[in-house]
Parts: C-alpha cells; structure tokens; sequence
C-alpha cells in the first residue's frame, strides 16, 4: 500500500493512504505560500495538533463542508463542538508526528522524516537541507530527510 504525503505549505499536510485522505493543519487562506484552495481539498477526516490559526487555519470551513470527521485533543474538538457545532469529532491524543524538531527525531526514530512549518513568513527562515545533515548525521543515516516544497508529494 502506497502512502503519499503532500505538504502544502507551513504544517498543512494532505496523506493518502488506503483509499483515506487525510488533511493535517489546514491553515491555507492567509498562508502565502500555500499551494491549494481550502475548497479543493475533500478530506475524510482532519487531524489538528494544536490550537493555534496557524494550525487551524480553515479547518471550520473544511470540516462543515465535507462532514469530515474531526481528531485532535480533546479541548480542540469540544471547541469544534460548541463553537462550530460540528459534531463528527474524535479527542485523543495524537502523539508524535506532528512537530518534527531535533530531539523529537532521535527519540521516534522514525524511518522517514519531512520537514515543515518553516520558510512560511521571514520569522520562520530555516535551511531545511542543512538540518537534514545534522539529522542524517545523528541518526547514522538510518532516517531519510524528505525534504519538499510547498505543492510536492512523496510516497512511501
Ligand atoms: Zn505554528
């Protein structure tokens, strides 16, 4: 089974995976690198990490338009909720995957690793090729630094 992983800039993230598409932090409008439209995404379920407009982006707007079904903690979905009376949500606690910081990788060890949430505005400059040395480096070259930009795709 192909996964393909498509970052859309900032921490917004699309994942296909056994006919399931999966949106991560649809913060699209107002995001000046974004690469796609909120209205052309259909996501079956929308996976938020934290509460920030700059994860939650359009996610209200996404969500009441597809029905999609709504996981983060359980503070966020009880926002959406009351607030949004969206009612397909599901708490739980989501874990790792999320913020892919230095310390993070060495701890999970994960088999692939796509650096995102930078390059967005000029606060978030960062040279995702140099940090993919360091990680390549302290993982002996057994995690493998994807790095995309906004609008690629990568499969697994
Ligand atoms: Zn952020």
């Amino acid at each position: 089974m192909t996964t393909q992983v498509t970052w859309y800039g900032h921490a917004a993230l699309g994942i296909e995976t056994g006919g399931k598409f999966l949106l991560f932090d649809p913060y699209l409008t107002g995001n000046p690198v974004a690469t796609v439209k909120p209205d052309a995404l259909n996501p079956g379920y929308i996976l938020i990490s934290h509460g920030h407009g700059d994860h939650v982006g359009d996610a209200p707007d996404i969500a009441k338009r597809t029905g999609a079904m709504l996981i983060s903690n359980f503070e966020i979905c009880s926002w959406f909720e009351t607030k949004h009376g969206h009612g397909s949500v599901h708490a739980q606690h989501i874990g790792g995957g999320f913020n892919y910081d230095f310390g993070r990788v060495k701890l999970i060890g994960p088999r692939v690793v796509i650096p995102i949430h930078y390059n967005t505005f000029d606060l978030l400059t960062q040279d995702a090729h140099e940090w993919a040395r360091r990680v390549s480096s302290a993982s002996q070259d057994k995690t493998q630094v994807v790095v995309l930009s906004p609008g690629q795709s990568f499969s697994l």
